[in-house]
């Protein structure tokens, strides 16, 4: 059946209309929530294959919504970013983890390694910089998650400036969603991250599929050759851990574990892990 110019008007427009309606809703309701104080840190244990202790956490990004309860980044992260708040957020994540840390020092817990998704845009921010580089002064070592994309950003010389400060900072850089975007052997050389974390997609089918698997163990070879970590998300079963574990992945984070948690809760997960 075809549709004449104006069904299509008639069908169309409305929806767009109600998308911009809906975007800039959400952008009023994204500067109430900076200044409400509604933007918290959620913390997903990251567990070490070999020992099963905690070896670190990834902040993970919630709202606090006063009407929709818990809202996770994905319905509201692209808007934010349209509206170049996303550095804000990602600077509000940093002073509300080293408040964490700090209070969770106080009640005996010391986290060896926080991380961060930063992108690659940001993370020349003078205040993220400070900000961590404030932790990385602590026992505990501060890690930015980036996008495979960076990869290539890597022959902008901007680029790589704000690395070399990020490294006198003393922080270390985590290859985020390894194997989903366009890795440059060359790039990894030259970056020389800490890890590579292993895209979720690769490792949900890593039990039953041969060529994930393969995946997998070919990922942590590279790792291995340029003697560096893999850190492994998404991991939801014990066959799944079992095959990781097999292959020699470092560490694995994911719903068997545990999913993102608030600061109390965090506080109990790993006091009870380091008791059994
Ligand atoms: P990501 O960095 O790839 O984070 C992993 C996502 O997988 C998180 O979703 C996490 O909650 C989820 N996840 C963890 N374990 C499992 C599992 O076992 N199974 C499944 N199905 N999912 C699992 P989340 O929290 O919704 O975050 C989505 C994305 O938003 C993140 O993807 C990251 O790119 C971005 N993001 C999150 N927090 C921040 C932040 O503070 N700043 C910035 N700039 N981006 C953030
Ligand atoms: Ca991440
Ligand atoms: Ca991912
Ligand atoms: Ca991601």
């Amino acid at each position: 059946a075809k549709v004449s110019g104006r069904n299509r008007l008639e069908f169309f427009t409305p929806d767009l209309h109600q998308s911009l309606l809906h975007d800039r809703r959400l952008s009023v309701e994204i500067h109430e929530a900076i200044e409400d104080d509604q933007f918290v840190p959620f913390f997903q244990p990251q567990i070490s294959a070999e020992s099963g202790r905690l070896v670190g956490l990834e902040v993970l990004l919630r709202w606090r919504h006063p009407a929709k309860g818990l809202v996770t980044p994905e319905a509201f992260l692209q808007v934010a970013e349209q509206l170049r708040l996303v550095a804000d957020i990602d600077r509000i994540m940093m002073e509300k983890s080293l408040e964490a840390l700090g209070r969770w020092r106080k009640r005996g817990l010391e986290v060896p390694k926080i991380s961060f998704n930063v992108s690659s845009g940001r993370m020349h921010d003078p205040g993220v910089v400070a900000l961590a580089t404030q932790m990385a002064a602590s026992n505990t070592r501060v890690t930015f998650e980036l996008l495979e994309s960076i990869l290539i950003e890597e022959e902008n010389a901007a680029f790589r400036d704000h690395l070399a400060k990020i490294r006198a900072a003393g922080i270390d850089i985590e290859i985020d969603d390894f194997g989903s975007g366009h890795a440059s052997i060359i790039g990894l050389m030259e970056i020389a991250p800490s890890a590579l974390k292993i895209d979720k997609r690769i490792i949900f089918p890593v039990a039953r599929d041969n060529r994930a698997r393969n995946l997998v163990r070919a990922i942590v070879e590279i790792a291995n050759t340029l003697g560096i970590n893999t850190v492994a998300e998404g991991v939801e079963t014990e066959e799944q851990a079992m095959v990781l574990r097999e292959i020699g992945c470092n560490v694995l984070q994911g719903y068997l574990f545990s999913c993102p948690l608030s600061e109390e809760q965090f506080l109990s997960f790993a006091l009870n892990l380091e008791r059994n």
